[in-house]
């Protein structure tokens, strides 16, 4: 395929929740020509979850009035390399074959992959990390995930599992998390831990939680957005746990400089979105601790393209696999 015909291609995202499924038509500089944006209905089981994604494709596809090459689909879970869901805890998906039904029902090539690593191929082909060939994408949401490009490739693993950053273990035998281990990065700094941590905190010291639970409610509904609001209304107990929150993602993003070696580190995700502030916070603490070997040339950033990363990116990665195979 001639540079030219390659440039005007035009590739299909889609960014796959157990809540909202979103898909968009993008050219070759990453720009959004038309979207859609639909709940998803899990309880309808894959079948009806498909047919939900081919309707916005065909919107997006009718919107825009252009032709689509291919398609690449993020999804919430564990994705083999035939494109088959093994896992989608979030959908209650068990080894749906979502790259080839949706083939078939499309008529066009499709690749499938896990939300985070298209949200990495999105921020390394289009955003923040735009002509950095190895860097590390910590996204800090409601959960903690990440992406690994190490030589201008995504790392996949054995098991195409690779990136699961959230889940390394920063304090032996601490706070439960939601896999089976405990004290993992995740069980911290993820935003439903942090909700967590910041009821205990105002269940112990109900005093200095008081602006906490004001403004949430009640102590049960204190989220980690509320801990961003009491923060920057200057609350101390607020203050106290964002400084913590720190302090647990400076020593996660410590091993992961130290086992990477990523001349970029990129931070999404909607906590970090909530407080850039997070940002500037580790940058000391992460310079100091980490071999310096390791932080010589690392530069730590914002992701640049919000909560479109992923559709940016599984269309960039529909894009690249096109473009090789022709
Ligand atoms: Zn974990």
């Amino acid at each position: 395929m001639g540079e030219k015909e390659n440039g005007k291609l035009l590739t299909l995202g889609v960014d796959l929740g157990g809540t909202k499924v979103e898909t968009a038509l993008v050219d070759a500089s990453g720009r959004i020509l038309a979207s859609r944006r639909r709940l998803t209905h899990p309880e309808k089981g894959s079948d009806g979850v498909i047919a939900e994604i081919v309707a916005c494709v065909e919107g997006c596809v009718g919107e825009a009035g252009k032709e689509a090459r291919g398609l690449g689909v993020g999804v919430a879970g564990q994705v083999d390399r035939s494109g088959t869901v093994r896992f989608g805890p979030n959908l209650g998906w068990h080894n749906v074959p979502l790259g080839v039904r949706l083939e078939e029902a499309l008529g066009m090539p499709v690749v499938v992959i896990n939300d985070v690593n298209a949200a990495t191929w999105g921020e390394w082909q289009h955003g923040a990390g735009r002509g950095v060939d190895d860097l590390v994408c910590l996204f800090v949401g409601t959960g903690v995930g990440g992406g690994i490009i190490s030589g201008g490739r995504l790392l996949e693993g054995c098991h195409n599992t690779a990136g699961e950053l959230g889940h390394m273990t920063i304090v032996n035998g601490g706070r439960h998390c939601h896999c089976p281990n405990r004290g993992c990065l995740e069980a911290y700094a993820g935003g439903w831990a942090i909700a967590e941590r910041a009821q205990e905190a105002a269940r112990a010291d109900p005093q200095s939680g008081q602006r906490l639970v004001t403004l949430a409610g009640s102590i049960q509904q204190i989220s980690a957005a509320t801990v961003t609001q009491a923060y920057r209304e200057g609350d101390a107990m607020a203050n106290r746990l964002v400084e913590e929150t720190a302090q647990y993602l400076a020593a996660g993003v410590v091993s992961i400089v130290n086992a990477f070696n990523p001349c970029l580190l990129i931070l999404g995700g909607g906590v970090i979105q909530g407080l850039p502030d997070y940002v500037s916070a580790i940058e000391r603490p992460v310079r100091e601790n980490a071999l310096k070997a390791a932080v010589e040339s690392l530069q730590i950033v914002t992701a640049a393209l919000g909560d479109k990363a992923g559709v940016i990116g599984a269309a960039a990665l529909a894009r690249n696999t096109i473009t090789k195979s022709a």
